[in-house]
């Protein structure tokens, strides 16, 4: 449970001495057992910062972090267990795997750095049991191959199996589709899917095509500029968005079928529509999105408006809600 964690990273070179980019700001997450969560941004929103963090591979600015209600964040006694309890899953199988390490090694030092003992036998039934998980059958056939003589699928599910092996709570897979084939993202995200049934994990699931979050996952987070925007369960987001980018997102957005079977993409460019994202270094006071949106009022100039709480659990965070006007998201007059 991350409660408002914030970024600011150093900006650097001549001129820009105690300049910051404000990657992240007052981000809330929770992850519960068996379910997944989808952070949904375009590029540079702050989702994989907001990973990273959870990951504890960046100090956050401010916030807290906790791991079933003991906070993690600057604790350096309770990290060890933390790191195994929460695993990253990077955007790029092809940079996550040692080139020079078969799968059988890869997956068997994963395994021994939490259980210091096991050897022989044990070893290899729980690397082959890892393979099982990952679908990545006959397992005969790829314990014993190196990274470059697997497919991009392939290496994506001996990341996960890696990721598996010291028995985490909780994974955060940042962009784990993306790089791969359009035909075998279905694939990985099925088999998120059942891994979060049967292990009973919390994911994070972080992407920028809001098709493959609705697929997947049980509630919906969407992000612009470092801010959590929008959120609530899945259904309520895509059927009735209550901020503007979020609507913009599911527009711009082709059919969630579609894009998974077919030779479409399955990416969209918000860009096209409204332009450029907003400079962090020097973001837009009020809400960040005014700018880019078609509704903007003085007071979103001026202030981030407060959240507002609709009834099945859904949230946002726009003017248009404070001041009784979401029925103009509807196209209502
Ligand atoms: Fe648009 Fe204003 Fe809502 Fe921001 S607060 S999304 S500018 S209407």
């Amino acid at each position: 449970e991350a409660t408002n964690l914030s970024k600011e990273f150093p900006v650097h070179g001549r001129g820009s001495r105690g300049t910051t980019v404000k990657a992240v700001q007052n981000a809330n997450v929770t992850l519960h057992k068996g379910s997944i969560v989808a952070l949904v941004g375009e590029s540079g929103s702050g989702k994989t910062t907001v990973a990273r963090m959870l990951a504890l591979a960046y100090p956050q600015t401010a916030g807290t972090i906790r791991l079933n209600g003991a906070e993690v964040s600057h604790a350096r006694n309770a990290e060890r267990s933390y790191f195994r309890q929460v695993q990253l899953i990077f955007q790029d199988p092809f940079a996550s795997l040692n080139p020079l390490h078969k799968v059988r090694y890869t997956l068997g030092r994963a395994l021994r750095i939490h259980q210091r003992t096991l050897r022989g036998k044990e070893l290899e039934e729980q690397t082959l049991e890892l393979l099982r998980k990952v679908n990545l059958t006959p397992v005969e056939q790829f314990i014993d191959k190196f990274p470059h003589e697997l497919s991009g699928g392939q290496r994506q599910r001996i990341v996960i199996a890696r990721a598996l092996a010291v028995r985490p709570s909780v994974l955060l897979g940042d962009e784990p589709i993306s790089m791969l084939d359009v035909s075998i993202r279905l694939d990985i995200l099925n088999l998120l899917a059942k891994l979060r049934d049967e292990e009973g994990l919390a994911l994070l699931y972080i992407t920028h095509d809001i098709a493959s979050a609705r697929y997947l996952c049980d509630t919906i987070q969407v992000m612009y500029a470092g801010q959590m925007v929008e959120g609530g369960p899945r259904d309520s987001v895509i059927q009735s968005p209550k901020h503007p980018y979020t609507k913009l997102l599911l527009d711009s957005s082709p059919d969630p079928g579609r894009s998974l079977r077919s030779g479409d993409t399955g990416l969209f460019d918000v860009a096209d529509d409204l332009g450029e994202p907003p400079n962090l270094v020097d973001p837009p006071s009020g809400c960040q999105f005014h700018p880019r949106c078609p509704f903007a009022m003085d007071e979103c100039r001026q202030t981030f408006p407060e959240r507002t709480e609709f009834p099945d659990g859904q949230w946002a965070h726009c003017w248009l809600h404070q001041k009784d006007r979401g029925h103009v998201l509807e196209g209502k007059p």
